[in-house]
């Protein structure tokens, strides 16, 4: 341990957590340990890595109470509702970037507002309000940007609402797969870390609900058993290896990845096809969302994906698409 004053002090510990994050400093320290593990020192050999190219630009904007009225007023008439019934901190609308759309994202996150816009392999984000609206006006997605979020960037541009401007780059997916090595410290587990775009702090989490769970089922021991290591990195490859793999796919998707050595962006292509369909149909039917976004958020199991009326209704929409039939939303 580095203390404040910059000593150094050893302590013994029962359990070790690397959770820090892309600097992976658990395989550093391994490596300073000279672990021998059944792939001796060649630890990287344990990441596998791809970068996504995910960069956006996120404009922290102040809102000022002279709009606030403003902004419900327009809110209320776009939603139907009555100005009570407008919570601007509550806002949360993204639309997300897909691959046969474009590779874009836009959205606004609460007051303060944070107007985020940017995607996969963008050179240059929009870095004014102005230039945001443009941008806005432009972007692809299969549900359209709503109407009133230009108008909400007029009131934000018009009143000339002070923001202040970031950009953000997102690191490279990696995966260390530490399940298949054998003789690491039987007191070392990794978690968090920066998987596919899709599923980063949900990765986190689960390792941390993966952790809790396992430390639960040992409270009665009198220490931690010895293959609690073994036992965690088990559980973790089930849960979150299946991540990687779909997230992944997902990333595959666009030509600005630059893919895992020894694979190219034609993976997974049958997969995005399915999915693809499988976004569509959400449009149209209450229980394809509703599967979708519980196996989104790790509630339920994938396999309810393929139940038979999801599987036809994918299936009836990729053929409509075949046969030249643009019609599928009716
Ligand atoms: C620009 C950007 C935008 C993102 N947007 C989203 C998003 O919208 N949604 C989402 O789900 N995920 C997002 N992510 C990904 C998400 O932040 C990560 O997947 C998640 O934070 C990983 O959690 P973690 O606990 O593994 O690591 P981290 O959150 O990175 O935490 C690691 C911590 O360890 C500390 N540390 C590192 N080395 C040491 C050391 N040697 N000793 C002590 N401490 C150390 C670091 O300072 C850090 O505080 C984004 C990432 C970036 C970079």
């Amino acid at each position: 341990l580095r203390l404040p004053n910059g000593q150094e002090s050893t302590i013994l510990a029962a359990l070790v957590i690397d959770c820090t994050g892309a600097s992976y400093s658990g395989l550093r320290w391994l490596k300073e340990l000279e672990t021998q593990t059944s792939i001796g020192q060649n630890l990287e050999r344990l990441k596998t890595s791809y970068n996504f190219y995910f960069v956006y630009g996120c404009f922290e904007v102040d809102i000022l109470d002279k709009v606030i009225l403003q902004l419900k007023k327009l809110l209320a008439s776009a939603w139907n509702k009555s100005m009570d019934q407008i919570d601007l901190q509550a806002i949360q609308y993204v639309w997300s970037p897909e691959s046969d759309y474009g590779r874009e994202l836009f959205g606004i996150v609460r007051i303060v507002v944070h107007l985020a816009c940017g995607g996969f392999g963008i050179e240059a984000c929009p870095k004014t309000i102005k230039q945001l609206r443009e941008r806005c006006l432009e972007l692809n997605f299969a549900q359209l940007i709503s109407e009133w979020v230009i108008d909400f960037l007029d009131i934000i541009e018009r009143e000339e609402l002070p923001f202040a401007y970031t950009t953000n780059r997102m690191p490279p997916a990696v995966y260390n797969d530490y399940f298949e090595v054998k003789g690491l410290p039987l007191n070392f587990i990794v978690m968090g870390m920066h998987p596919p775009s899709q599923f980063r702090v949900v990765k986190a989490c689960m390792d941390a609900v993966s952790l809790g769970g396992l430390l639960a089922s040992q409270r009665h021991k009198s220490g931690l058993s010895d293959d609690f290591a073994e036992q965690f990195f088990a559980i973790q490859a089930k849960r979150s290896g299946s991540l990687w793999d779909s997230g992944k796919l997902i990333d595959y998707g666009w030509d600005s990845t630059v893919p895992c050595t020894g694979e190219d962006l034609s993976l997974g292509s049958f997969q995005r096809v399915f999915s693809k369909h499988l976004r569509q149909l959400t449009l149209t039917d209450p229980h394809a969302e509703d599967v979708l976004l519980n196996v989104a958020q790790q509630c339920e199991p994938p396999t309810l994906l393929f139940a038979p009326s999801i599987l036809f209704g994918c299936f009836w929409l990729w053929a409509k698409e075949k046969m030249g039939y643009n019609n599928w939303l009716q």
